[in-house]
């Protein structure tokens, strides 16, 4: 039998006998390419609906997960996360029909956390329903704003009443984690409407949020007119001042940041996030996704077309693959961690490394405590208030 090219030759951490560290555990990501239309700002892996397309791809992805399923070494899944694209296009029996094949394929862990991101104008409360009943118990809603001109300017098509009405027949339906994610720093936003966004979010009472600075990717609409000035954005330091009081008011609300941009009640982090910022492992299904494995990460292609042909054909749909040196696996650690309020666990990072980090990187732990970015608590490094806002600065610090 041939290798599946992702099978990483390294054995599951096994649980040493009598206790010893825990098998890591295992997420899948799933990606579902389509979307209404094209967002003026989007740089992610997405496209326009195609029925045809979008109908094939739907029947392939059990297949592909089949394949997957070897990769898991006897782990379950303890978390799946649907995102997108726009998931929640697809009718509410056949998301259901991709959670069961994936089940089948590969057992999710007891009390797994299952994610669907959605965009709020394509719920309905029955379609809520059907998706809580099929097993989803987490909901990401693209809210994005609550201000109807923006939300036209972003090209989104839903309006804050579709997001409101969404999130409470969220609740009845049985959600009961359900994130919101806002983006601020846009053109034409100024401080009163950046915290308004907030503030109508907080109002919903989720147990998440997603707080993103709006980038700008060079080869989108957004980022070819504003490369010309037009309109003009906030400046920085205005965009830092909303994002101080964002914060307070989100923490004043009861959610917690814990990644640069996340925060979330006590307990209900996003598993999938979370897993990703400490290196974890997750495997990957749909064209475009990210899987990792122990340090190996690769990349299904984004044409769906050659994804399709390749699961009909038996073959890895790979658009990369590429196994970490342990030198830039805990680099990636250090990156990964700097973003996160719980910070780098140095352990983690020391075994990784084969050495001491604080002796093979004294320099930069030196620089990052000087300039008050981190500072070590007990095995870990932590990042201030402003080293979480300048993440990545901090980071480089270590390249
Ligand atoms: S809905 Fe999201 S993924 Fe789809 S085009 Fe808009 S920003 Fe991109």
């Amino acid at each position: 039998m041939l290798r599946h090219p992702m099978a990483c030759g390294k054995k599951n951490t096994p649980r040493a006998p009598g206790g010893g560290r825990p098998r890591p555990e295992l997420g899948l990501y799933i990606h579902l390419p389509y979307c209404p239309s094209r967002c003026p700002y989007c740089d992610f892996s997405a496209r326009a609906f195609r029925a045809g397309l979008a109908r094939s791809l739907m029947a392939a992805l059990p297949r592909h997960m089949e394949a997957l399923a070897p990769l898991a070494g006897g782990r379950r899944l303890d978390h799946v996360y649907l995102g997108g694209g726009t998931p929640s296009l697809w009718p509410a029996a056949k998301l259901a029909g991709l959670l069961r094949a994936v089940a089948e394929a590969l057992p999710l862990a007891l009390g797994a956390e299952i994610s669907i991101e959605a965009n709020p104008g394509t719920l309905s409360a029955a379609k809520l329903e059907r998706l809580r009943r099929a097993g989803f118990n987490r909901l990401s809603l693209g809210a994005q704003s609550f201000d109807p001109g923006l939300l036209k300017a972003l090209g989104r098509r839903h309006s804050p009443a579709d997001t409101r009405r969404a999130a409470a027949q969220a609740r009845a339906a049985g959600f009961a984690n359900i994130s919101l994610d806002l983006i601020y720093g846009l053109p034409l936003q100024d401080a009163a409407q950046a915290q308004a966004d907030v503030l109508a979010a907080l109002e919903l009472g989720p147990e998440h949020l997603s707080l993103y600075e709006l980038t700008l990717g060079p080869e989108t609409p957004f980022g070819l007119s504003y490369a010309k000035g037009q309109p003009p954005l906030p400046a920085e330091d205005e965009v830092a001042a909303w994002e101080e009081q964002a914060l307070a008011l989100i923490e004043a609300a009861g959610l917690k940041r814990y990644e640069v941009s996340n925060f979330a009640r006590p307990g209900v982090t996003c598993r999938h996030n979370q897993s990703t910022w400490r290196g974890g492992d997750y495997l990957a299904l749909g064209p475009g996704a990210h899987g990792h494995l122990q340090g190996r990460r690769w990349a299904w292609t984004a044409d769906v077309e050659d994804y399709l042909s390749a699961v009909a054909e038996g073959r890895a749909p790979l658009a990369f693959v590429e196994e970490l040196t342990p030198e830039q696996r805990a680099l990636e650690l250090v990156m990964l961690g700097l973003r996160t309020a719980e910070g780098v666990d140095l352990t983690a990072v020391g075994e990784v490394l084969g050495a001491d980090p604080l002796i093979a990187w004294a320099g930069p732990l030196a620089r990052a405590r000087a300039l008050g970015w981190a500072r070590l608590h007990g095995s870990r490094l932590v990042p201030s208030w402003r080293g979480l806002r300048l993440a990545d600065a901090a980071a480089a610090l270590f390249t």
